[in-house]
């Protein structure tokens, strides 16, 4: 059987990355979420076990010991990982793992798993990505600049993906993240352990 693939969704916050993965689950049965680790609170709305696992930062520490982590990062003062024993079972069972994860995190996965497929989420400009970090618009511009910093952090990481998303129409953003999944499943090396009998049966 062939092994699933490991999706790797990277993107500044502010760019939709969210709609995205949630409309691209919604899409295609066979793509399972990872659930990260992490010792930030939950916000409004977020449930555990679906979102995250939220854990204390003792016992994240205790797991990062036991090295239970795929890959972890600290990310905004909290910590946050990928649980290593989940990831392995769900890729040799087949099925496609989609990860949500910063860049730090990513260069961890594509270590291990130098196959895990990039994706990296732009916005359509800096102006639309201030506008969607205002959103609520309760945030003190310190605070704003402060996000657009770390946004433009995470965007200097885009040359390490595989492909590249700009989300400017959302409906054409999910579509390319539906097709680069599709694509993704199509390399020669997964179809021939997939159709051995009948390339085989094919070239005669
Ligand atoms: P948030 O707190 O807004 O949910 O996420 C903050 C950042 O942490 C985002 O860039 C998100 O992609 C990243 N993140 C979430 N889960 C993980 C994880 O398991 N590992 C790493 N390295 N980053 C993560």
């Amino acid at each position: 059987m062939a092994k699933g693939n490991l999706y790797i969704v990277t993107a500044p916050s502010g760019a939709g990355k969210t709609t995205l993965v949630k409309a691209l689950l919604a899409a295609d049965p066979h793509i399972q979420l990872s659930v990260s680790f992490t010792t930030r609170a939950p916000r409004e709305g977020e449930v555990n076990g679906r979102d995250y696992h939220f854990v204390e930062r003792a016992e994240f520490e205790r797991m990062i010991n036991n090295c239970e982590f795929l890959e972890y990062a600290e990310v905004y003062g909290n910590y946050y990982g990928t649980s290593q024993t989940w990831i392995n079972s769900v890729i040799e069972s087949g099925r496609d793992i989609l990860l949500e994860i910063d860049w730090q995190g990513a260069q961890q996965v594509r270590r291990l798993f130098p196959d895990a497929i990039g994706i990296f989420v732009l916005p359509p400009s800096l102006d639309v990505l201030e506008q969607r970090l205002r959103g609520r618009g309760k945030d003190s511009d310190e605070v704003i600049a402060r996000r657009m910093k770390v946004a433009r952090e995470e965007i200097s990481h885009v040359d390490e993906a595989d492909y590249v998303i700009v989300n400017e129409h959302v409906d054409d953003a999910v579509r390319d993240i539906i097709a680069v999944v599709r694509a993704g499943r199509l390399g020669l090396a997964q179809q021939s352990e997939r159709h051995t009998a009948l390339i085989s049966a094919l070239k005669g």
